[in-house]
């Protein structure tokens, strides 16, 4: 659902020196992404390419969103708000809007479960930073000095022992072998020169597609 031309020309473009502020929404999850500026020309660009452009503050010039990263926001749909001066953009993002490598420029609510999650992006930097530097001393340095066949088996060690604790309903045990399970998952696609990222966009890309996962093997 996009704008018409006439509910652009209504929009209020007077109030805010011709700008509009537009807020982009997750089209899936409904996640506050981020907000930026729309100029007529970038809200029609917006409309033309499908991307999601911005007439950018710092840099004086129409700015869609991903033109360097490739991180674009396919448009989805867009509205206004009761009194025209606001735009709702709803999108499908591209990998991680914010520039700093997180999926929103706006943190989640605490006691969200995607503060738990977004956890595991600062632990990947770190894993990536200890591959880089391999400072003395660290667990993760010492995992990759002994290369990816070693790690793979240490995964498939906590992947055991994750499944024992469910077994035996250990639920401390089962979030702790859980835990180790992924903190080895990261470092064993970090040393195949991948990541949760790599993975997870696995699993974005078949969500919503009919099913076609394993099925229990009894
Ligand atoms: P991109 O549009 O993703 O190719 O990023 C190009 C540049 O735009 C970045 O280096 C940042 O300076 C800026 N930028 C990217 N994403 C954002 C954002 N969500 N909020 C503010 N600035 C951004
Ligand atoms: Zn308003
Ligand atoms: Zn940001």
């Amino acid at each position: 659902s996009a704008l018409t031309p006439q509910q652009i020309d209504a929009l209020d473009w007077d109030k805010q020196l011709g700008l509009i502020p537009a807020v982009v929404q997750d089209a899936s999850t409904l996640r506050v992404l981020m907000l930026g500026y729309m100029d007529r020309a970038a809200l029609q660009a917006t409309l033309d390419s499908g991307h999601v452009t911005f007439f950018s503050r710092s840099k004086q010039r129409l700015w869609t969103k991903g033109e360097t990263s490739g991180n674009f926001l396919d448009l989805v749909s867009m509205e206004t708000d009761c009194d025209r001066d606001t735009l709702l953009v709803r999108a499908q993002p591209h990998g991680p809007t914010c520039h700093l490598g997180r999926e929103s420029c706006f943190p989640n609510a605490p006691g969200h479960p995607g503060d738990a999650l977004s956890f595991l992006v600062e632990l990947d930097d770190l894993v990536k930073q200890r591959e880089r530097e391999r400072p003395a001393g660290s667990y993760t340095t010492h995992l990759f000095d002994k290369g990816v066949r070693s790690i793979a088996q240490k995964v498939g060690e906590e992947g055991v022992e994750t499944a024992l604790a469910a077994v035996v309903q250990d639920d401390a045990a089962l979030c702790g072998e859980a835990a180790d399970l992924l903190f080895h998952l990261q470092v064993l696609l970090r040393a195949r020169g991948l990541s949760l990222g790599d993975a997870v966009a696995v699993l974005r890309a078949r969500h919503g597609q009919p099913h076609r996962g394993h099925a229990p093997s009894e």
